[in-house]
């Protein structure tokens, strides 16, 4: 793992988060700077950069885990919907190099915000 990267640090629990869930392979937390009540980054453990360098097996988990998360997600905040999004590469707004979905909870009326 890249000593730096502060989602690695995360993962090996050296810097504390809100988990949301975890199995072998993936990792949830809350976002730090949420942009809207439960918004949940979700992470493969190991580090990749980009959402395409994953290798396929570890692209199946990180879906599987979305795949779940999402609902719960939106049920825990009461979220008729969301928003769900990789930012991939810098250009693009990635300010983590360390592949994240994000799941921002959607409310009637809310204004928009991604
Ligand atoms: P990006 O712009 O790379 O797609 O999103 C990175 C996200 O990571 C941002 O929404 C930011 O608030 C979140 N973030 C950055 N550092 C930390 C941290 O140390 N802990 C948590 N929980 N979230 C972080
Ligand atoms: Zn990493």
């Amino acid at each position: 793992m890249p000593e730096d990267c502060i989602f690695c640090q995360i993962v090996a629990g050296e810097i504390p988060s809100n988990t949301v869930y975890e199995d072998d392979e993936v990792f949830a937390f809350l976002d730090v700077n949420p942009l809207a009540p439960g918004h949940t980054l979700v992470i493969p453990k190991d580090h990749h950069e980009r959402l395409n360098d994953l290798p396929a097996d570890l692209a199946d988990d990180l879906y599987e885990a979305l795949h779940e998360l999402i609902p719960a997600v939106e049920d825990a905040v009461d979220a008729p919907a969301s928003n769900v999004g990789f930012n991939n590469g810098e250009a693009s707004g990635q300010e983590v190099p360390h592949v994240h979905g994000h799941i921002i909870p959607r409310f009637e009326d809310d204004g928009g915000h991604p």
